[in-house]
């Protein structure tokens, strides 16, 4: 659509997301009608296919290796398991699986071949597949979207100013490679970022910006608020106040219109009045079933009832884009090159927390 835009600056956005609330909603729900269907908003199921062990250090996450969490570590799931819970999902009204691996980057191997059997089977029950696997190359990329992946999900968490205060195991440049390589093929793009890590507003803004200007803009943004746990470096930071997340929520909605944004961590922590505002001020998506990876997240039925109180349909698959094709393994067009992505800080020191390995290992073997 012709008014899009691409080159917000910061100082616009900053001026959209502190004005005086009411105008605020008034402005991001006109964009959003403009754009969306305001009674419908996708339902979408995360699950996490390969948990905890990570080498990054995203100090907001329980699954990196070197944190003190309670997050148990699994091994990848197998295509039936995966299979299984999609077919649950669809069930309770999800269009959506995303499926998340802890890992840093992608391998080529057994186990990336075994994610795209998940792929090829979730795309075959007419479900949206996203995945969010880490940093890939654009083979990889390209071979997901050989096997029928609708969305890749890589977030740029914050802005680039803010982002060494959260990670520093890769680079901002980093994530937007691996942004860049899934644009090279047809998978659309999920990308947004998370509040309450102790950023500025200005941060907030900064981010936005990041993803505004990419184009075409991401097809979806999840927006995240902080759910400070136990053992990371994040653990005292004060909860997000529901007020900043309406405002990060209409703003994103202002300056990326098509986008589906997407009401992602922390809805625990919000009434469903708040939510209500949420969706009023452009979000149209959330994520169902009671874990979020590996933190809370609201019952199923629990949401299905606040659809019901507020005249909210699922949205059904493939409305934005059509179904991808899926090719069979037997006739992909790619070879496995082995290849890894390349990023800024691969000389960085990993910091394991051998301690609950091994309690995590001990546990293991009392329960069998
Ligand atoms: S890369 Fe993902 S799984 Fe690994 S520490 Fe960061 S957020 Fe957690």
């Amino acid at each position: 659509m012709a008014d899009i835009r691409f080159n917000w600056t910061k100082e616009e956005i900053l001026e959209v997301y502190n004005q005086p609330l009411m105008d605020l909603l008034y402005q991001a729900a006109s964009v959003h009608r403009k754009y969306h269907d305001p009674n419908t908003v996708q339902v979408s199921t995360l699950l996490s296919i390969k948990t905890g062990g990570c080498p990054e250090d995203c100090g907001y996450c329980p699954q990196a290796a070197r944190y003190h969490t309670d997050v148990e570590g699994n091994d990848l799931m197998t295509v039936q398991q995966v299979k299984a819970q999609a077919l649950r999902a669809k069930s309770s009204g999800s269009s959506r699986v995303c499926m998340g691996a802890a890992w840093r980057n992608v391998k080529d191997g057994p186990e990336f071949d075994q994610v795209l059997e998940m792929v090829r089977t979730i795309n075959k029950l007419d479900m949206e597949v996203c995945c969010t696997l880490g940093m890939i190359t654009e083979n990889q990329a390209k071979r997901l979207a050989e096997a029928g992946l609708y969305a890749y999900n890589h977030n740029l968490d914050t802005s680039e100013e803010y982002y060494k205060e959260v990670i520093s195991t890769r680079g901002y440049e980093d994530r937007l490679e691996t942004i860049d390589n899934v644009r090279k093929t047809n998978v659309t793009v999920c990308s947004g970022g998370i509040i309450g890590m102790g950023e500025s507003a200005e941060d907030r803004a900064g981010m936005l910006v990041a993803l505004a200007s990419l184009n075409p803009q991401p097809e979806s943004v999840p927006i995240n608020a902080l759910v400070a746990v136990e053992g990371t470096p994040m653990e005292d930071q004060k909860p997000v106040e529901i007020w900043e997340m309406i405002r990060m929520v209409a703003t994103t909605r202002i300056v990326m219109p098509e986008t589906q944004v997407r009401l992602s961590a922390g809805r625990t922590e919000m009434s469903r009045e708040g939510q209500a505002m949420c969706f009023f001020a452009g979000a149209n998506s959330i994520f169902a079933g009671d874990k979020l990876l590996t933190t809370p997240n609201p019952d199923v039925n629990e949401d299905m009832d606040m659809f019901r109180q507020l005249g909210l349909n699922p949205q059904k698959p493939f409305i934005k884009k059509m179904q991808p094709q899926t090719v069979e393994a037997e006739n992909s067009q790619f070879q496995a090159l082995g290849e890894k992505p390349k990023w800024t800080r691969p000389g960085h020191k990993i910091d394991r927390n051998e301690e609950a390995k091994s309690k995590a290992k001990e546990l293991k073997n009392a329960d069998k």
